[in-house]
């Protein structure tokens, strides 16, 4: 079943049921200034579920493009994460509760293909609920799961809370098991990539009072209002129902894979593991060429631009690490001419204006690219300097300080710096960078600290990004400022 397929019939089925169908909100998050991007499909609702607005509907559904930067180190890596993705959600907001909430997922999860469902395998699908919360465990008894197949959680996993005083509760999630090939027996708390969250049902039914973290806030007790908000993953349904590995193989994104792989000569997949951490390291990369370069076209789609804070350095980072990807599959050229229009013909079918905007989203692209392919020469030249220096003194280690320098001067990556060094036989050294790194990030932590006024904490972006980036470069400071 093809992805918009999947879309319409989730609209479908929840029109059907009363309610209202709302479009997905642009990805920028202006209305909170303590998010950059979208990263759920309640976002838009929020004031509704805070009480501070009342909606004119009781019931809504909507596919809400998302971003979740936090999740950039995993894409390609794991299954299911992509840095854009769609979340399909239902909604109530004061009106139903658990007892419909339930079955109106898994009667579209399982009903038969031909009757307008998604036609899962009851079987399996593993309900997750929070630990004390039999009120759900029975409902899910009662659409027929068996006791051994419903797994109770924790907080961690099965408690929501916005991180403010205000509406918290339990959630449900619905587990998909591939199979064997895909990973360990024993249910999502063994493996989350066999076993695949392919849906998670909030239900907000408790007020939280003032504290920090996971735990350390008290209940107040009953809402006055419960409500319920729920996210289904729209490309991890399309990887279940196409039959594929994981959300890069699916027909929104693999043709971009294809094509990076075409340009770089690389075979995708020639491991034949279904399991993505056993992956060969280009396959990696070739997922991450087509995650990052769908995310970017998205980006731009939606107004934003390339630049040194918030949400478009966001966008650098993600295009740039794209081009390394690239690069480091042994692609030397302009890459984005190629992929950029490729990721627009598997989108613009539910997006058509990215097809009416492209030129001026394809404008902007590619002089980024061409901006940082003269970055990659300019730094190339200075590495060879000092790696010919180094050689003349008889060193075998390039210097940690040269390598900062290099990035936080010049913006050329470090993993860059490690292989071109390498191929001249030189190594790196990298606890002399490590620091320097360490202490740039304590700095602008300090400085972001400083700062804080609200109740996200943003720089989850800043250090995701570094942590996941084999590209790093500087402009924290920026970014928080924008951000926080
Ligand atoms: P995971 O544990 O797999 O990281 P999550 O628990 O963080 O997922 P939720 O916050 O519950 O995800 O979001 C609701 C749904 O959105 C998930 O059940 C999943 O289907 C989808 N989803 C979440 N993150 C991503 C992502 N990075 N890429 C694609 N789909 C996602
Ligand atoms: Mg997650
Ligand atoms: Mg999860
Ligand atoms: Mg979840």
């Amino acid at each position: 079943m093809r992805t918009a397929e999947i879309k319409r019939r989730f609209l479908a089925h929840f029109e059907a049921n009363g309610h209202a169908v709302v479009p997905s909100a642009p990805l920028p998050a202006i209305s909170d200034p303590n998010l950059l991007f979208i990263n759920a499909g309640m976002v838009q609702f929020v004031p509704y579920f805070l009480g501070q607005q009342t909606p004119p509907y009781r019931r809504a559904a909507s596919v809400q493009k998302c971003i979740r930067t936090p999740d950039i180190d995993e894409v390609g890596k794991t299954s299911r994460h992509g840095t854009f993705f769609q979340m399909n959600g239902n909604f109530s907001f004061g009106d139903y509760f658990k007892a419909e909430a339930i079955p109106l997922a898994w009667d579209l999860s399982t009903k038969p293909v031909e009757q307008g469902g998604f036609g899962l395998d009851p079987e399996r699908v593993w309900p997750t609920v929070y630990l004390d919360d039999d009120e759900a465990y029975e409902i899910w008894r009662g659409v027929g799961v068996p006791a051994d197949r419903i797994v109770r959680r924790g907080k961690a996993d099965n408690f929501w809370s916005m991180g403010i005083p205000g509406p918290c509760g339990p959630c449900s999630e619905l587990f998909y098991d591939r199979g064997p090939s895909y990973g360990r027996e024993g249910g999502p708390e063994v493996d989350e990539d066999r076993y695949l969250e392919f849906w998670n049902l909030v239900f907000m039914q408790f007020e939280r009072g003032p504290g920090a973290g996971k735990e350390d806030w008290p209940i107040l007790g009953d809402l006055p209002a419960k409500n319920i908000d729920t996210g289904m993953g729209l490309e991890r349904m399309a990887s279940i129902l196409q039959g594929v590995d994981n959300l890069y193989e699916i027909d929104e994104v693999r043709p971009i894979l294809d094509r990076a792989a075409a340009l770089t000569g690389k075979r995708y997949g020639a491991n034949s593991s279904h399991v993505a951490s056993e992956s060969h390291p280009d396959d990696v990369r070739l997922r991450v060429v087509a995650d990052h370069v769908r995310t970017a076209l998205m980006l731009i789609g939606d107004g934003v631009t390339p630049s040194n804070e918030g949400r478009g350095y966001v966008l650098r980072r993600i295009m740039r690490r794209a081009i390394r990807a690239m690069r480091l599959m042994g692609y030397q050229d302009r890459a984005l001419p190629e992929l950029l229009p490729v990721a627009r013909d598997c989108m613009s079918p539910s997006y058509p204006e990215l097809a009416t905007d492209f030129d001026r989203i394809s404008q902007y692209a590619y002089a980024e690219e061409d901006a940082f392919l003269s970055t990659l020469r300019a730094g190339t030249t200075i590495l060879d300097t000092a790696i010919a220096e180094t050689k003349a003194a008889g060193g075998a280690n390039l210097s940690g300080a040269k390598a900062f320098q290099l990035h936080d001067t010049y913006g050329f990556p470090i993993d860059l710096t490690l292989e071109i060094a390498a191929e001249q036989g030189l190594k790196v050294d990298d606890e002399g960078f490590r620091r320097l790194m360490a202490d740039q990030r304590s700095r602008a932590k300090a400085d972001a600290q400083a700062r804080k006024t609200g109740h996200v904490d943003t720089s989850v972006y800043r250090s995701a990004l570094d942590a996941g980036g084999p590209v790093l470069f500087s402009g924290y400071t920026e970014t928080e400022r924008e951000s926080t």
